[in-house]
């Protein structure tokens, strides 16, 4: 007998093949109680209402979204989370949850309990409050660790991701350390884009943070797809101003969503196929250890060429 996940993916699949777009990621704001200095995402830009919101998802789910990703800025700073996370689940969708995991109210727990979401995924910055309050500016741990508890004693599926700078780098055994403390699995995000006046790891020591965290959480079983990046295929972004694009990191190209989201997508999509048609990396001899995209080629200034930065992790991973 198939298991969720294994049906689930077989679903991705299809979607990915007849581009359906059943996962929708949404920015439902853009503002956050945290102050980290790589941040791309945080600004003060007034964010869109919740009846703009149910109009999305409307769109969305007529259009085929079986499942949803609720991202920011910090999700819980929005006013009406309640009222968008409840309209979104009773649409039948399934809903992920990207948050720091600080501003758990009460009341938002009472409604992950009655509704609860597919998985909640919170990023830790640090394993205490001393680490916290160097990399986020806010005195946060304690609210963290008090989520994660709440989650937990609820049953409420949860993950926690960290990220590979340089700072939580230093400290990744103290970490990994906590979050088994927890019980929890500690998944990674594993690029990150240049900020100016910021180091990121070089490439012999973004290894060394996936090996240690593969090491300390290994996956029993990874499920086979064929699918490499779902943007335009299975899926679509939209950010906090209700513009359509292909993830968070690719601001290009990028439309604002009418009152025809599907519409929308393909035209997106078109531009989309032809920017890969361009793809510098179709015939080259790393591709197999590169985790080059268009996202990533663009972040590192041209989507178009190679980037020495991807390129060196590709001969590390491939050679070292
Ligand atoms: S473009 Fe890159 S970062 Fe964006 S969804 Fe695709 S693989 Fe991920
Ligand atoms: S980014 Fe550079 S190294 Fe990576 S696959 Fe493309 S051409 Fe090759």
């Amino acid at each position: 007998m198939p298991t969720y996940n294994e049906l689930k993916n077989k679903l991705l699949d299809y979607a990915y093949d007849h581009k359906i777009p059943i996962t929708g990621e949404f920015e439902i704001t853009s503002h956050c109680n945290f102050n980290c200095e790589m941040c791309y995402a945080k600004n003060t830009d007034p964010v869109l209402k919740k009846d703009d919101w149910f109009q999305i998802f409307d769109m969305a789910q007529k259009n085929g979204m079986l499942y949803a990703l609720l991202t920011g800025g910090e999700i819980f700073t929005h006013p009406d989370f309640i009222d968008i996370y409840e309209y979104l689940y009773d649409l039948g969708v399934k809903i992920t949850l990207y948050t720091n995991g600080s501003l758990l109210k009460e009341s938002i727990l009472h409604t992950l309990k009655k509704r609860p979401p597919e998985m909640v995924a919170i990023t830790l910055y640090g394993y205490d409050e001393t680490s916290y309050k160097e990399f986020t500016k806010s005195q946060s741990f304690n609210a963290v660790d008090q989520t994660i508890d709440a989650l937990k004693t609820n049953h409420i599926p949860l993950v926690l991701r960290t990220i590979p700078l340089p700072y939580i780098y230093q400290r990744l055994d103290h970490i990994i350390d906590y979050a088994k403390s927890k019980g929890c699995h500690l998944g990674y995000f594993l690029y990150v884009s240049k900020v100016k006046g910021q180091d990121r790891l070089k490439p012999k020591d973004l290894l060394d943070f996936e090996l240690r965290l593969k090491t300390a959480f290994p996956i029993k079983s990874q499920p086979k797809h064929k699918r490499l990046c779902g943007a335009f295929k299975n899926g679509y972004f939209i950010n906090h101003k209700g513009y359509m694009q292909a993830c968070p990191m690719m601001p290009i190209p990028s439309r604002k969503v009418e009152d025809d989201l599907m519409a929308t997508f393909k035209t997106l999509q078109k531009e989309w196929e032809t920017m890969l048609e361009a793809s510098p990396c179709t015939n080259c001899e790393h591709r197999d250890g590169c985790m080059t995209c268009l996202a990533r080629r663009y972040l590192e200034g041209n989507v178009f060429k190679c980037a020495a930065y991807l390129k060196d992790i590709a001969l590390e991973r491939n050679h070292g």
